[in-house]
């Protein structure tokens, strides 16, 4: 059985004052039974470190280099991010994808040196609403997962989780249907089991305009294994509603 798991990305959101007031938001209104991570930007890491370890709250940023040391301005690495308390980071995020360019080549790299530096993974994947409506949402997917996969190798595969946010659901406030996620949820398993991966210990998470009354529903499909959260995570009440459902 896999083990629920709700993330909150704060995207580009807090400030030290707001996170005191959110983390304090969640004391008391986190499940037992189910992981939960924040991932606040980088600056405010070791500050939500030390407020969210108190409750159980797993700690991860929401982007690395792929490189581990050196003259590259601005980056931050996988090593640093261990050193201030991360356990886990995102990778490939839609934003990252199309605000920086990031092709699956360096999300392939990236995933390598959080492995490397022992951090657990969220490798993000999610077709456009011009791929969903030209039929290729599978498709694009699927390849997003296979370029990581031939870079990485299937034993290195099982040791990540797999966060799908279709695009046009990202802050739209248009959430994928149970079905639609589930569907996708199946083939996003059942490529990784095709690549000889151990896909049925690999947690898929659902994101994209997940709230506190549409949460059960999905939670509810077999292979829907937690969220990824945006808007709802800055608002305690509700990231801790999206917590109980799951
Ligand atoms: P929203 O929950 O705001 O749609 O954001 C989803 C997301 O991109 C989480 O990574």
């Amino acid at each position: 059985v896999r083990k629920k798991l709700v993330v909150g990305n704060w995207k580009m959101n807090g400030g030290q004052a707001r996170n005191v007031a959110l983390i304090d938001g969640l004391k008391g209104a986190i499940p037992e039974g189910v992981d939960v991570v924040v991932c606040p930007p980088y600056p405010y890491l070791a500050q939500v470190k030390a407020l969210a370890g108190e409750l159980g709250v797993g700690l991860g940023a929401q982007d690395l280099s792929e490189h581990s040391a050196g003259a590259f301005t601005g980056d931050v690495a996988a090593p640093m991010l261990r050193d201030v308390g991360c356990e886990w980071v995102l990778v490939g995020h839609s934003e990252r994808r199309t605000l920086h360019g990031e092709g699956d080549q360096l999300v392939a790299a990236k995933i390598s040196a959080a492995l490397d530096a022992g951090l657990a993974p969220i490798l993000c994947v999610g077709e456009t609403l011009e791929e969903r409506d030209g039929g290729r949402a599978e498709e694009v997917v699927s390849s997003q997962l296979a370029s990581v996969v031939s870079q990485l190798g299937a034993v290195a595969m099982a040791g990540l989780v797999v966060a799908y946010e279709p695009v046009w659901a990202i802050g739209t406030g248009r959430t994928a249907t149970p079905e639609q996620a589930e569907l996708m949820h199946v083939c996003i398993r059942e490529s990784l089991a095709g690549a000889g991966v151990a896909a049925g210990v690999v947690r898929i998470l659902y994101g994209g305009s997940v709230t506190a009354a549409n949460a059960a529903a999905l939670f509810a499909k077999p292979n829907i294994d937690g969220a990824l959260v945006g808007g709802a995570s800055l608002v305690a009440e509700n990231f801790s509603s999206i917590c109980v459902a799951a």
